[in-house]
């Protein structure tokens, strides 16, 4: 079984762009598991100049997504990883 939440997310994790490497975001993630989406509000360290694309090799790597309400991002599968 799950552990249940917490008051909120604590840890902080880097997301890089799979192709190049480039650091994209600080994201306080919650949970454990994959990452497949991103609450922009959670972002936060945003390192993009353009949403959605790295500003380094200028390749897509998610979608503009809204969430319960909530802007988020929507990861593309395996564009990004994240430690
Ligand atoms: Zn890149």
């Amino acid at each position: 079984m799950a552990k249940p939440n917490k008051k909120g997310p604590s840890k902080t994790v880097d997301i890089f762009c799979r192709t190049c490497n480039a650091l994209l975001f600080k994201y306080r993630k919650g949970g454990k598991g994959a990452l497949v989406k991103s609450f922009k509000t959670r972002i936060s360290q945003d390192h993009t100049l353009v949403p959605c694309i790295c500003p380094n090799c200028q390749k897509p790597f998610a979608r503009e997504v809204i969430i319960r309400g909530l802007p988020a991002y929507k990861f593309i599968g395996g564009k990004v990883w994240f430690k």
